[in-house]
């Protein structure tokens, strides 16, 4: 494994163990479940909107440490965000994990270290099930 893999491997134990905005939002302004059959992921997310502003984001759930950092990281990266700004960081996002693993991806700074779900088809489920909740 190289160091760089074994960078992002640490990145996203660390956000496993030690999820980001790991609560929840009572009452949020939008609040949806998730859930990805193929893994046994659980997912509640709490989104408060103000305006076009995502002004606090918070999930609550179970599953695998892919998809447990991938709600950590995915609310770090939306958190004060436009709704706007944020459909189109999930296409990005989304684009990222479906590109072929052979073929060159963007950089999208803290979320490129899911990038190397790539190589595990069941895994980009884990990592998108936020995204799509
Ligand atoms: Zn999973």
């Amino acid at each position: 494994m190289s160091a760089l893999n074994e960078l992002y491997q640490e990145v996203i134990l660390d956000h496993n163990k030690r999820p980001r905005n790991f609560r929840t939002i009572e009452p949020a302004s939008h609040h949806a479940e998730g859930h990805n059959p193929l893994c046994g992921d659980r997912l509640a997310l709490y989104v408060q909107v103000t305006g076009d502003t995502i002004e606090d984001v918070a999930f609550q759930g179970s599953g695998c440490a892919i998809s447990k950092a991938s709600a950590s990281l995915m609310t770090d990266a939306v958190k004060g965000q436009t709704v706007e700004a944020a459909n189109a960081l999930f296409q990005r996002f989304h684009s990222m994990v479906t590109t072929p693993p052979d073929q060159p991806v963007e950089n999208m700074g803290k979320l490129s270290v899911l990038a190397g779900v790539r190589e595990f088809p069941v895994r980009v489920k884990c990592a998108s099930l936020c995204w799509h909740t």
